[in-house]
């Protein structure tokens, strides 16, 4: 598959909508342990919403869908996690306006763009267990698939990332709530990596 049509595009999303409700209470045990507990709700919840407003909005291109998850996401996540998903999918939106259909160097480009922007508004390096530990080396993977196959750029970014994500279980926390914990943040899976991972399957899937 060479091109992501708005229509698989709309599916990425509905994907990412049904795993994180499926996922939810996952996610919040996950954020129990080193956090509050919320990122499985919060993450549900913004989701969910995103699916009620493409319900009754017409999205024109690309851009404009992901504007509309990156603006629904902002105002319905919360956490550290709403504004950090939020400006990712509002720079996807700057990379692919006007833009019905994506090659598969639109997508690692909107892709490598939506890291930089949560690592400029984050300051997360890598190994800090944070987001960037699975979309970092997942954005990696993408770019690193040498045609232009976007399914195969896809499922190499969402095996990465998931692998990134368990591999964030010996990390200690230096970002975001978890860095309280200090060394007790040590031997738990970071909740914000396990979603990315869940974010980057649901694209994978999308591209077959
Ligand atoms: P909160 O910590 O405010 O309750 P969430 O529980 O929704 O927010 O999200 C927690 C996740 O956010 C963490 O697991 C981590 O992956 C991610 N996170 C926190 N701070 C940062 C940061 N500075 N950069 C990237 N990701 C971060
Ligand atoms: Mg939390």
């Amino acid at each position: 598959m060479d091109e992501l049509t708005l229509d698989q595009a709309r599916s990425w999303i509905h994907a990412a909508a049904l795993a994180m409700a499926e996922n939810a209470v996952m996610l919040s045990e996950l954020d129990t342990a080193i956090g509050d507990g919320d990122h499985g709700v919060n993450m549900s919840r913004g989701f969910s919403a995103v699916e009620k407003k493409l319900g009754s909005t017409s999205v024109p291109d690309c851009g404009a869908l992901f504007k509309l998850v990156g603006m629904t996401l902002l105002s319905t996540v919360g956490g550290a996690a709403g504004p950090l998903y939020g400006g990712f999918f509002l720079e996807l939106a700057r990379t692919t306006a006007g833009k019905a259909k994506l090659t598969k160097a639109d997508v690692g480009q909107m892709l490598e763009r939506g890291l930089g922007d949560i690592q400029r508004r984050g300051h997360a390096e890598l190994r800090d267990k944070t987001i960037v530990d699975a979309l970092s080396p997942a954005v990696a993977a993408f770019q690193a698939e040498p045609n232009g196959d976007l399914a195969r750029a896809a499922d190499s970014a969402e095996t990465t990332a998931k692998t990134a994500a368990e591999a964030t279980i010996p990390l200690l926390a230096r970002k975001g709530r978890a860095s309280y914990l200090g060394e007790r943040s040590i031997g738990h899976q970071d909740p914000g990596a396990t979603s990315c991972w869940l974010l980057l399957q649901a694209l994978a899937k999308a591209c077959h």
